[in-house]
């Protein structure tokens, strides 16, 4: 085929923003497609059929029936567009797998859904079949399936016939998710693998969808340059670091952006009022009215420290809950909001502290996109220790709206935060604050330095308008995710 000929890419994740999100994959999901049509790729996503997809989505009509498969009776595809761009989008409509209530991967009491290896086996059969042309749509040059999610759809093409068969690219978002199911599950999911193809989805006595994926795949990619290497070592690999090291020629780590059309301090619906690095004065009212709103004590000197994101071990929500009260008891003006939602424990020990530092602490248990843009619009700095990180758009958002991050250099926050290194900020290219110990010591000393600068306004903004000059735009990203499609296009079309 010509290398200049539009591609039909097939995207396929199980939250895409703003149809479902639990976290970064669906606003990473979301945005390539968007950008990808921007430069010229037919771009389509696909998902489960949520209630809020099917809500959001745009002329939503019945294309084609679903064969029957994974012990499903019957199901649809519905396909319309997105809910604020004209990038086509398929959803896999069975109500029994994804219209009962509850999150998207757990019940609406918090506890695992145990049909998720079926719920996400029916969405991998019916992408297979979408991606061969068997629904009635084009046949798609590229699959581009992501996290443990899709990793049975590279297996279910790599037993297509060569030549006949998309090319498929797998993107790992989080190792730490993996699909585990018993093997004997695999025949009454559709799921067929003998010899080699056995080895290839077993992982200690079970079948692991993301192994699936990392195995069967074309190419491998994760969202980061420092992630992609750092799941090559047993540190990072969760278990599949052989079998990634092994695949390491057919590996790439592609930064994700971000989507300054949704997350800008120019334009967000949600701040009260609006601002740039030009003029920061709009950022000073966002921190008067996010104080106001959570009934944080009205101090616009006072450093306002802001965590979102899931409670969980991988957060470090573990250790900033031990370090909270000697964060507060340093300095009396500190104050700390945090929003997030995930391990019950953490979410316990969080609004056991809250209403202890009345004025200076605020604990939202729970998740709202408009409040995330209203801190990100109002903080000075965010928290965001990781013990692992992929790449994090979290810190991506607060840069781009002034607030300084402070992480642990790994994966795609050593990738995208410049540390406030003495030389870093004499050439002004500092943008963060690292700390290296995962623990409360360590990033108590990261915040002692940071509130050492703010308290020195003039240096601050410097910091600030560094920050907000870094380029997190998409495009670069997804010319590189073009590239990629292109070459794989040119082997698996080429008869
Ligand atoms: P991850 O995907 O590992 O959870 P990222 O930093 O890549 O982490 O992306 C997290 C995304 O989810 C961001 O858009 C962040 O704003 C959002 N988010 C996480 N928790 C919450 C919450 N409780 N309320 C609102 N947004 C949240």
């Amino acid at each position: 085929m010509s290398s200049q000929a539009p591609l039909n890419v097939l995207i396929v994740a199980s939250e895409i923003y703003p149809l479902a999100k639990t976290g970064g994959l669906a606003d990473a999901t979301a945005a390539l497609a968007s950008a990808l049509a921007h430069l010229g790729v037919n771009s389509q996503l696909v998902m489960p059929g949520y209630e809020s997809a099917q809500d959001q989505a745009r002329r939503l009509v019945v294309t084609a029936e679903l064969p029957p498969r994974a012990g499903i009776g019957e199901g649809r595809l519905l396909s319309g567009l997105m809910p604020d761009s004209d990038v086509p989008v398929h959803l896999v409509d069975v109500p029994e797998l994804y219209r009962d209530g509850g999150g998207l991967y757990v019940h609406a009491d918090g506890s695992d859904r145990l049909n998720n290896p079926q719920r996400f086996a029916v969405l991998s059969h019916a992408v297979c079949d979408l991606a061969m042309g068997r629904l009635g749509h084009a046949a798609s040059d590229i699959v581009h399936a992501n996290d443990w999610h899709t990793g049975l759809v590279p297996l279910l093409l790599q037993q297509q016939r060569r030549n006949h068969r998309p090319g498929s690219v797998f993107t790992v978002h989080n190792m730490a998710f993996q699909g585990l199911c018993p093997l004997d599950q695999l025949p009454g999911l559709d799921i067929h693998v003998e010899g080699e193809a056995y080895a290839g989805i077993e992982y200690f006595g079970q079948a692991s969808f993301l192994k699936s994926g990392l195995v069967f795949a074309d190419w491998l990619t994760t969202v980061s340059p420092r992630y992609a290497e750092e799941i090559c070592t047993p540190a990072f690999g969760f278990g599949l670091d052989g079998v990634i090291a092994a695949r390491g020629d057919r590996l790439s780590g592609i930064l994700n952006g971000i989507d300054c059309s949704i997350w800008s301090p120019e334009r967000s619906p949600w701040l009260p009022a609006h601002y740039s690095a030009g003029n920061l004065e709009g950022k000073a009212r966002c921190k008067a009215e996010i104080q106001r709103e959570l009934g944080l004590d009205m101090a616009p000197d006072a450093p306002l420290m802001i965590f979102i994101g899931r409670l969980t071990w991988q957060k470090m929500a573990d250790v900033l809950l031990e370090a909270l009260p000697r964060l507060l008891d340093a300095e009396p003006d500190r104050q700390i909001v945090v929003l997030g939602e995930g391990d019950r424990n953490l979410e316990l020990g969080y609004r056991e502290l809250a209403g202890q530092y009345p004025g200076r602490l605020a604990i939202d248990v729970g998740y709202s996109e408009a409040r995330a843009h209203r801190l990100h619009g109002g903080g000075d700095i965010l928290l965001h220790g990781s013990r692992f990180e992929p790449c994090g758009l979290t810190q991506l958002y607060a840069m781009h709206f002034g607030t300084i991050p402070i992480v642990r250099p790994v994966g795609g926050l050593a990738d995208t935060v410049i540390d406030a290194t003495p030389a870093h900020l004499a050439d002004d290219t500092a943008t963060g604050f690292y700390f290296d110990n995962a623990d409360a010591p360590g990033l108590l000393e990261a915040v002692d330095r940071a509130i050492a600068l703010y308290r020195q306004p003039a240096r601050w903004q410097r910091l600030q308008r560094a920050a907000m000059a870094s380029n997190f735009s998409w495009q670069a990203s997804a010319e590189q995710y073009l590239a990629l499609y292109r070459r794989l296009a040119e082997t698996y079309l080429a008869d």
